[in-house]
């Protein structure tokens, strides 16, 4: 855990809690869903969870189990190379219990299955089609790793009626072999985005990049740039504070201000992504629901 009493104090929170929040978590009892929301205590919770609108409320749900075949250095998902084998009914209860919560938009990850020959591709993209035809009303994104760079999977997914395709560049490229997994690479990320529009170029495709881990303004700027080339094209960006899960993982180099955070929000824009997310406690996933209505639906 984080040692509290060394965090600045834009990092203290409490969980504000919404008018959604209890309605939503009563609904999940029962339906056997695990959200990484919950499961991670993210801080975010009352904001996607909470609000008024729930066709804009928004979690995030992880498929395939709760062992990944990679082990990145930030993160805490516990890894074994052999994790035990796909629920073959997953796909069908995950959309079940969906479509009776009655959330507005959902945010479906994964841990890396490098032990089956698909990454898991075709589960994943069962499970969103089983979603689209149980419960058409809601949107989904898809939160994938790289397949180890087999674009064909990518195009599975992108094209399984899903609504954003994201896939998260961590950091940035001189920092990618010390951050990510070393069978992760800053230029496979890169491919794997490209070929979600590729696939379904009405497809909104987006990424995530954890700030704190070291990285030089000019650096963030060059993966900006990489990002919006037009054979890369990604739509949206998200940037939050990395936070150090254990002491077993990388170290926190700095605390990044909610003054730069808005910087990178504005540097963001002005380089054409549809929409920008950028503050402290922002996850890939922060109020996806409200972002989509807003930038991509209005
Ligand atoms: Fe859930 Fe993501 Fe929102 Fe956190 S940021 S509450 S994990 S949807
Ligand atoms: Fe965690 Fe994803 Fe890396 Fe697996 S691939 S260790 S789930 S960040």
């Amino acid at each position: 855990r984080q040692n509290h009493t060394r965090l600045p104090a834009w990092l203290k929170t409490n969980i504000p809690i919404g008018t959604n929040y209890n309605k939503i978590k009563n609904d999940l009892r029962g339906l056997n869903l695990h959200t990484v929301c919950e499961e991670a205590r993210c801080p975010n919770i009352g904001d996607c969870w909470g609000g008024t609108d729930k066709s804009a409320a928004t979690a995030t749900i992880m498929l395939m189990g709760d062992t990944c075949t990679r082990g990145c250095r930030f993160c805490s998902v516990k890894t074994n190379r052999r994790p035990p084998p796909l629920d073959p009914h997953e796909p069908e209860h995950t959309a079940e219990a969906l479509s009776r919560w009655g959330l507005g938009y959902v945010v479906l990850t994964s841990v890396d299955r490098d032990d089956l020959p698909d990454g898991g591709a075709n589960h994943f993209r069962e499970t969103i089609v089983k979603i689209k035809q149980k419960a058409p009303h809601i949107l989904v994104e898809a939160l994938t790793g790289d397949y180890s760079g087999n674009l064909d999977m990518v195009s599975l997914v992108a094209t399984s009626g899903l609504d954003v395709y994201a896939h998260n560049i961590e950091t940035v490229e001189a920092l990618t072999p010390y951050v990510r997994d070393r069978r992760a690479t800053f230029r496979q990320s890169l491919s794997v985005l490209a070929q979600a529009k590729r696939a379904k170029p009405s497809l909104i495709t987006k990424t995530s990049i954890m700030l704190g881990l070291g990285e030089k303004d000019e650096e963030v700027i060059a993966a900006l740039r990489e990002l919006r080339k037009p054979e890369v094209d990604v739509d949206v960006v998200t940037f939050g504070q990395y936070m150090r899960p254990t002491k077993r993982h990388m170290k926190v180099t700095e605390y990044v201000t909610p003054e730069k955070f808005d910087e990178w929000r504005r540097v963001a824009e002005e380089m054409g992504f549809l929409y920008v997310a950028s503050g402290p406690l922002v996850r890939s996933s922060y109020k996806a629901g409200e972002a989509f209505i807003e930038n991509v639906l209005k």
